[in-house]
């Protein structure tokens, strides 16, 4: 396989289709320089890796292939992304400004691990028989509860953590049976065209994964098309709601794993040094494009001056520049838009009634770097305090209870992640129990992630679930059979 960085074609079908679209630039966030080219796809690409699924699930091996033999494949494609990996690793730094650790423990470690874990999942005991039982009229019978695979499933992705979120899909999908249509986001396609040459080498049947790149209206089209049997959705929560309405017509299942603005609670008996590691680590983490980010520090106000002190010398210290660099300690945005946006959100906050306490400006350089900021001194309503604004900007709203401190916590449309830092491990579990969110990290935890533990989103942060059980049967349609005995 070769990881390549421009495409005259779509992977279609088992191979290259060339594409009648017009040619799009990639861009490196961390230089503002091209770095590879793909084209759009038009709606006839779209049409032909549709057929091709269709004829994948509907005629092809792939669904009826015995677990073991499906395995098999999967594990080999694992296998030839994971002999590429320095190749990789350049495209994905080049293409959307990961730092190096970041491709390693998120891109490979997670990706590849969660892939593989959905694949031995799906190997293991989904079905049972119910006892035998006798019926009406003495007759003796059972009943067995098997997963089909679903059909043809649309994968949509953002830009945040390409390969990573293409994996996290691509296993529970295919592992399951279905064939897949992937649309990556425009902005980080390469992480999305090289499965493509992966499923080539490690010998996939034609059909099975289809990768259309483009914008919106590939998206749209995806969402639409009666032959697609499901969609799951990774990005914003106004494109979520979009899909969802698109999806309404056809009434397909969608899965969405949307937006966040999580809290982390810091309570009065808590070591502030520490609260503020993990409060710095968390919000300026991939330069803040992070749907889990702890990005509202709902910190008690008797830490309140010492927290924001902590946070300005880590920000001060921060190391900003292109991830290729070695040393550098927080990468890019992706694109000229997204640091607009966040300077758009920092003015908002000033005329909120904020102070901004360290950063709010761009990094005079090129690429679109922009420092990490802490605003302070804007009600728990602001905008800043309750919009996502993914980049490196973190708000923080001082309490002076518990219950406050959960109240704050709690009043938010998105319930994605949280955490607590408190000296008592009890009252963080009792705050943690109340926090209306999918996950909650108590003093740091979760550093080493469980495979086995889904991602949910309570309220505008999604539907359904990602990952582990919960997350592979998003991909199942179950069936009972009920049968005669004798
Ligand atoms: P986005 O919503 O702009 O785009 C996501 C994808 O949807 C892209 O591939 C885009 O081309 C496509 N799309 C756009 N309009 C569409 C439409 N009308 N129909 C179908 N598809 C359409 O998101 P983004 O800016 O790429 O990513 C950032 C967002 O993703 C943030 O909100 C972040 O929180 C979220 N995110 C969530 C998770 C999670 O697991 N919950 C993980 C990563 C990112």
């Amino acid at each position: 396989m070769e990881v390549r960085t421009t495409y005259d074609g779509l992977f279609v079908d088992g191979g290259w289709r060339t594409s009648a679209g017009a040619t799009t630039a990639v861009v490196n966030p961390a230089t503002a320089a091209v770095v590879g080219t793909v084209p759009e796809g038009t709606a006839t690409d779209l049409d032909a890796a549709v057929v091709a699924a269709r004829r994948a699930y509907d005629e092809g091996p792939w669904p009826r292939m015995p677990q073991a033999e499906r395995g098999r494949l999967l594990r080999r494609f694992v296998e030839v992304l994971d002999a590429h990996r320095t190749e990789l690793a350049r495209v994905i730094t080049a293409e959307s400004g990961a730092l190096p650790w970041l491709v390693e423990s998120t891109h490979f470690g997670l990706g590849f691990g969660r892939f593989s874990h959905a694949v031995d999942l799906a190997a293991g005991e989904l079905d049972s028989v119910t006892p035998l039982k006798v019926g009406a009229g003495s007759v003796l019978g059972g009943t067995a509860l098997v997963h089909e695979p679903l059909g043809v499933v649309g994968l949509i992705t953002p830009f945040n953590f390409p390969l990573f979120l293409n994996l996290s899909k691509l296993g529970p999908a295919l592992a399951l049976g279905n064939t897949a249509i992937l649309k990556p986001s425009p902005l980080t396609p390469l992480e999305g065209l090289v499965l493509g040459a992966a499923a080539a080498e490690a010998g996939l049947p034609p059909g099975v994964l289809n990768v259309v790149t483009g914008g919106p209206e590939v998206g749209e089209r995806l969402v639409t098309d009666p032959r697609v049997d499901m969609i799951s959705f990774t990005g914003s929560d106004r494109t979520g709601s979009a899909v969802m309405r698109a999806a309404a017509d056809s009434l397909k299942p969608v899965v969405l794993e949307l937006g966040g603005k999580s809290a982390l609670v810091v309570r009065e008996d808590a070591d502030v040094q520490h609260a503020a590691d993990i409060a710095f680590a968390s919000f300026t983490l991939h330069a803040g494009q992070g749907c889990v980010l702890l990005t509202r520090h709902v910190v008690h106000r008797a830490l309140v001056d010492d927290f924001l002190d902590a946070l300005a010398t880590r920000a001060e210290a921060a190391v900003i520049g292109d991830p290729a660099e070695p040393g550098t300690t927080m990468g890019p945005l992706v694109s000229e838009a997204q640091r607009r946006r966040v300077a758009d959100y920092v003015r908002i906050g000033a005329e909120e009634g904020g102070e901004v306490v360290c950063g709010g400006k761009p990094v005079d350089r090129d690429g679109f770097f922009y420092r990490p900021t802490v605003i302070h001194g804007v009600s728990p309503k602001a905008r800043v305090a309750q919009e996502e604004i993914f980049g490196p900007v973190a708000v923080v709203l001082p309490f002076d209870s518990d219950d406050q401190a959960v109240a704050i916590a709690n009043d938010s449309r998105f319930g994605l992640s949280g955490g607590v830092v408190s000296a008592d491990t009890g009252k963080a579990w009792e705050i943690a129990r109340r926090l209306r969110t999918g996950s909650v990290r108590i003093n740091g935890g979760g550093t080493a992630p469980d495979l086995a533990a889904p991602i949910t989103g309570w309220g505008a942060s999604g539907v359904g679930a990602e990952h582990g059980l919960t997350g592979l049967l998003e991909f199942a349609q179950p069936k009972s059979i009920a049968f005669r005995a004798g």
